[in-house]
């Protein structure tokens, strides 16, 4: 199929001014780009965990799985092992990705499996009206933590970076053209790509002008100094006032797990002779 129409007829319910219609028209841009370079959408899969993020599954008109909460991407892995001429990617959520799947991000990430990863990181539960995730500031007031959070948040770049991916980026929804350079990147790279993207959450932790007096953009120069990327990532930890670097922090080119993996065809015992062998040695 060709010139597909990728946004579906399914009623759309993501809240007026959700960064998550940004996600979806970049990566609906970034498809439309790949089908006209001559990628056959029939061999790219999404996966997506369960959050306001997951109905992607619903509303983009391509091949998807809908996995449950923080599972993405052990359902990706399988995916691509069974084929891996397939282009897999997983949309996860910031709790879906950083809490509930966070050993199975670590160990993809690991594997350096050639899967695109987009988190996104709105840094709240959306889905259930506004519970604090691993990604939420010191201090955040939600559902679960009126008082305020006594947490500080983890850095996703700097735990990416110590497992073993071998693309990481951050993208920001009110910045669509480069998110869309960062995603086809990331689909372009062969290896586990991991994009955490600041995802507007219009209703429950709206961040727009915090984010935009903050961001700037990195150069685009060499991104395989591992040191130099690590010292980027924790520029900001997700937490203080300093600046927040948008693009790409590091990239490096290693084989990937499915290229690694040995398959030796399974070769079937012949069971007349392990039944006389096992009968000879009774008598
Ligand atoms: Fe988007 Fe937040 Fe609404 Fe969920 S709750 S659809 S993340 S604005």
């Amino acid at each position: 199929m060709t010139g597909r129409q990728l946004i579906t007829d399914a009623q759309n319910t993501w809240c007026p001014c959700c960064g998550n219609f940004t996600i979806q028209h970049t990566l609906k841009a970034v498809l439309s780009d790949m089908e006209r370079a001559g990628t056959s959408l029939d061999e790219v899969v999404l996966v997506t965990g369960i959050g306001c993020h997951a109905k992607m599954a619903d509303y983009l008109n391509i091949n998807s799985f809908y996995a449950i909460h923080g599972r993405a991407l052990p359902v990706a892995t399988g995916i691509k092992l069974a084929n891996k001429k397939l282009t897999v990617i997983c949309c996860v959520g910031d709790g879906d990705a950083y809490a509930e799947g966070l050993d199975h991000l670590i160990f993809a990430a690991k594997r350096n499996i050639d899967i695109t990863v987009l988190v996104h990181n709105n840094r709240v539960y959306g889905l259930t009206t506004g519970q604090y995730t691993p990604t939420s500031p010191l201090g955040f007031r939600g559902r679960s933590t009126p008082a305020g959070t006594a947490e500080f948040p983890i850095n996703p770049l700097e735990l990416m970076l110590a497992s073993g991916a071998t693309y990481i980026a951050r993208g920001y929804t009110r910045k669509m053209d480069q998110l869309k350079q960062l995603i086809a990147g990331g689909i372009g790279h062969k290896g586990f790509a991991c994009i955490d993207i600041l995802q507007i959450c219009a209703t429950f932790f709206n961040m727009t002008e915090y984010y935009n007096a903050h961001i700037y953009d990195l150069p685009a120069d060499d991104k395989s100094d591992f040191l130099v990327a690590c010292t980027k990532a924790r520029e900001w930890d997700y937490n203080s006032e300093k600046p927040i670097a948008l693009g790409l922090f590091y990239r490096q080119v290693f084989p990937t797990f499915e290229d690694r993996v040995v398959r030796e065809p399974v070769q079937k015992p012949d069971r007349k002779a392990v039944i006389s062998a096992f009968l000879g040695a009774q008598q």
